[in-house]
């Protein structure tokens, strides 16, 4: 299989599908906007670094994280691309650590901007947010134009950018989605009428970059689909996007076992006919949840087997009573393709009650990422 043969089971990051994906989006966008790779929470469990690098090399020209720490790692990496941190900095220390690492926040009241301006030594590029209806993060809409003013009025601050972000962009005909849209519209147009023309305003994230052209303005800020994650099947037309993360875990035990035989912690599975049983070297200590336990499938050279019972730390089990020739060493495929079968990570977050956000970002670090 190419793979480590002293690997019990890893995640495997295909940056050619990631390169992909950004070509696909940017396909839709007209071509003065541009694209900001989110490769917050080390890039959804993909490994910020080699995906951070893959987007920069197919087009993208800046990347979003969430924290100093995010941007800080990527910088002493060695990247020496924008990195915007889209949480905000309130604190004279974090101004600090901001112009050491050379990373660009993202400022929300009033107060952080007075406290940046503060604190900063020299001009410094910085990001202004408006809560046009998300509730979360963000000057008030009915605000923005004095909050804008605030920053613009400050010579240390370099606005390079306003923006705000979308609550229900995968639901394109909410109503919610079409407020947000004429609220920013309309700090839009006021900022204008007040002679301020910021360089770069942004609105949208995968969801409104794969959907309404209105809402791309001069950046779209891609986080799922750079991943090969439709926000939902109604976006599916709307770009050919290819799963970047594959998991994958070796069988460590075969064995045939009677009717009636009590699978895992607690038996809450029992072989109802004679069974062939396969352990599996992956389980909730590396990201499968245990609430899926008996819930799972997973492919074996190209066929489904349901695993059994309750899933483990380290370790889960499968019934391969249909499948002839499974052996100790064989590669399983937890999420991902294998032959003419693949398994998404909706397919686990659905009957988590969950997204498949939560389920890539669940993958630990004792899974190694393999990229090719
Ligand atoms: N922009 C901001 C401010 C975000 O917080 C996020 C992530 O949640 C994104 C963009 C990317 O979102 P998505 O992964 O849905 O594209």
């Amino acid at each position: 299989d190419g793979f480590d043969a002293t690997r019990r089971a890893w995640v495997e990051i295909d940056l050619d599908a990631l390169r992909h994906n950004v070509q696909q989006i940017r396909q839709r966008l007209r071509s003065h906007c541009r694209v900001m790779a989110v490769v917050k929470a080390d890039a959804y469990g993909h490994g910020a670094l080699s995906a951070g690098r893959a987007a920069l090399e197919a087009g993208a020209a800046c990347l979003g994280v969430a924290t100093l720490e995010e941007g800080a790692q990527l910088r002493e990496s060695g990247l020496g691309c924008p990195i915007v941190v889209l949480g905000p900095i309130h604190t004279g220390a974090e101004v600090a650590a901001v112009e050491h690492w050379r990373l660009e926040p993202t400022l929300c009241t009033p107060r952080q901007v007075l406290v940046c301006a503060e604190h900063l030594s020299a001009p410094h590029p910085v990001h202004l947010k408006i809560d046009t209806g998300m509730t979360r993060l963000g000057a008030p809409w009915q605000d923005a134009v004095e909050f804008v003013r605030l920053a613009y009025r400050l010579p240390r601050l370099q606005v390079a950018s306003v923006y705000s972000h979308l609550a229900t962009a995968d639901e394109p005909d909410s109503a919610a989605l079409g407020e947000q849209h004429r609220r920013f519209e309309r700090v839009l147009g006021e900022l204008e009428a007040a002679g301020v023309r910021p360089e770069c305003v942004h609105l949208a994230n995968s969801a409104a970059a794969l959907g309404d052209p209105g809402l791309h303005y001069d950046l779209v800020r891609v986080g799922v689909a750079l991943y090969g994650l439709y926000p939902a099947p109604e976006f599916y037309g709307a770009a050919e996007l290819r799963p970047v993360m594959q998991v994958r875990a070796r069988v460590t035990q075969v064995r045939e076992v009677p009717a009636d035989t009590g699978v895992s912690y607690g038996h809450f599975w029992r072989t109802p006919t004679p069974s062939r049983l396969a352990t599996v070297a992956i389980g909730y200590a590396d990201g499968v949840p245990r609430r899926l336990s008996g819930q799972l499938q997973v492919l074996v050279h190209g066929r489904r087997a349901p695993q059994v019972g309750a899933i483990t730390m380290d370790q889960i089990v499968i019934d391969c009573t249909h499948l002839s020739a499974v052996e100790e060493g064989d590669v399983v495929t937890l999420l991902g393709r294998d032959g003419n079968e693949a398994i998404g990570a909706a397919d686990w977050a659905d009957p988590l009650g969950t997204i498949a956000y939560e389920i890539l970002c669940g993958f630990k670090h004792r899974l190694p990422r393999v990229v090719r």
